[in-house]
């Protein structure tokens, strides 16, 4: 039994898959959702099997809550929880608020927003020093679209994630005298698959311009700072949003 799991949502790809790489090269053992790419679930847990820990992938929606009682589940059964990264999230095609349909808000936000608040409870009833744990850290992540709204592109999607930096607030201040740590990373412009599925693939040359770093950020560079505030290196820092936008 590891006496180190870390549970990280929407592991597969993108930034999630960066922080499960870095954390089991940091010693975590670790257990990831993903939904649709299960090739890409397979080819992270080889990989993380050359820097020999264990991954173990679970096809788990994380806005249904069966799901992520299995996703859990799974956690348990590979050892003690040690932290959560709430990664998994969604954009949807370009729409003024004006166009969105009753559909599109309600995945929105029960991926973003209720699939972050459902992991976290399960969390807490696991690493809380009240329920008989040992403490750990929660990382979730928010956007820089939290604080730019997104205009004319996603303001439903911008909402979500000013959802995540008030809960990470919220629930950092409720479980901070239980052991637990609850931390944001806004990333900025990352290059990873979200783009295209907001249906701009070169959503980033078209902005590179505005960031003042002039590149984009790399989904490692998003791991190095979530891996960071997971770590006793941030051992005082409780609600912090943690920005990684090249300065945007
Ligand atoms: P991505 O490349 O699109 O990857 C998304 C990951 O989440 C995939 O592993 C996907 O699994 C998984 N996923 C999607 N829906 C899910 C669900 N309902 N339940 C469980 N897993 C699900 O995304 P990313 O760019 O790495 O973004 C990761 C996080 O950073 C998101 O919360 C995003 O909002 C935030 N963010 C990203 C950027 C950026 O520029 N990239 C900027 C700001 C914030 P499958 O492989 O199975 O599809």
């Amino acid at each position: 039994m590891s006496d180190r799991v870390l549970v990280v949502t929407g592991g597969s790809r993108g930034i999630g898959r960066a922080t499960v790489l870095l954390a089991a090269e940091r010693g975590y053992d670790v257990v990831f959702s993903f939904v649709s790419d299960k090739a890409a679930a397979d080819s992270l847990v080889d990989a993380v099997s050359k820097a020999e820990r264990t991954a173990v992938a679970v096809r788990s929606d994380i806005g249904v809550e069966a799901d992520v009682l299995a996703l859990f589940a799974a956690a348990d059964r590979l050892g003690t929880l040690a932290g959560l990264v709430n990664n998994a999230g969604v954009l949807d095609l370009q729409a003024r608020v004006d166009e969105m349909s009753v559909a599109r808000l309600e995945r929105m936000m029960r991926i973003n927003v209720i699939g972050t608040i459902l992991a976290s409870r399960e969390a807490v009833k696991r690493l809380s020093t009240r329920h008989g744990g040992r403490g750990g850290a929660i990382v979730n992540l928010s956007s820089a679209a939290a604080v730019l709204g997104a205009p004319g592109q996603y303001a439903d999607y911008a909402a979500s994630k000013g959802a995540i930096d008030t809960f990470t607030l919220g629930l950092g201040r409720e479980v901070a005298a239980e052991g637990i740590r609850v931390n944001a990373v806004r990333p900025g412009l990352i290059d990873t698959d979200i783009h295209a599925s907001g249906g701009i693939p070169d959503r980033i040359a078209q902005l590179r311009d505005t960031i003042p770093m002039k590149r984009e950020g790399t989904a490692e560079e998003c791991a190095r700072a979530i891996l960071w505030l997971l770590s006793d290196e941030a051992s005082y820092s409780v609600g912090a949003v943690l920005p990684v936008t090249g300065g945007r």
